[in-house]
């Protein structure tokens, strides 16, 4: 199984990943965590991510390819992955296809969480209230919800127009989310063994 999670902060990429992965078997691997624990480092290259994600910028694409690549090659070796938070620009986006072509693997499905943007912003509040991360103010709250909109926003056209969209609700309790995905993805296996 070879996933990717296309979903605005507060979806619930993390909790709906972590379950994908453990449903399927494979690993999760989530873009933010892993760039978090470069910036944990403390090392210059730690200090320059730690300042992107403090702002709510995205780190940029030659970082971010860096740190995920050989985590994915690994992963697809071991019988695939569900690819959280990345990719995130149409670069990444690009670049995430060359790597499955040369590590010759095609990517089932882009799993796209959406829900209204007040919805998003009221659990990122409430995440931040129960001592959430350094990036849950209102402020880079509002600040990330417009850089998804803008920069990631058109993977949604990019991965529908490769026939691998897959929309859910993510405004639903995240056991009905799950559920929701789960049914769509047995039908694009049945679809696929047609
Ligand atoms: P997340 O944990 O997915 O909410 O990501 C937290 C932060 O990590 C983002 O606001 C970005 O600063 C950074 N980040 C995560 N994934 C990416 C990515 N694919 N490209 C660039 N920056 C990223």
């Amino acid at each position: 199984m070879r996933l990717l999670l296309l979903a605005p902060p507060g979806a619930g990429k993390g909790t709906q990943g972590e379950r994908l992965a453990a449903w399927s078997g494979v690993r999760h691997i989530a873009a933010g965590d892993l760039l978090r624990a470069e910036a944990r480092a403390g090392d210059r290259l730690g200090r320059e991510i730690a300042a992107y994600q403090d702002r709510g910028d995205l780190v940029p694409d030659q970082i971010v390819l860096d740190v995920l690549t050989p985590v994915v090659t690994e992963a697809a070796a071991r019988g695939g992955y569900i690819l959280d938070g990345f990719p995130r620009t149409l670069p990444q986006a690009i670049a995430a296809a060359e790597l499955a072509a040369r590590l010759g693997v095609t990517v089932h499905a882009a799993v796209y969480l959406h829900a209204p943007e007040a919805v998003l912003t009221q659990r990122l509040l409430d995440r931040a209230s129960q001592g959430g991360r350094s990036d849950d103010t209102a402020d880079v709250i509002r600040h990330r919800l417009q850089v998804f909109a803008e920069t990631t926003g058109p993977l949604v056209p990019y991965y529908t127009e490769r026939g691998i969209l897959v929309a859910v609700d993510a405004d639903q309790p995240p056991d009905s989310v799950t559920a929701d995905i789960q049914t769509r993805l047995a039908g694009l296996t049945r679809a696929a063994g047609r």
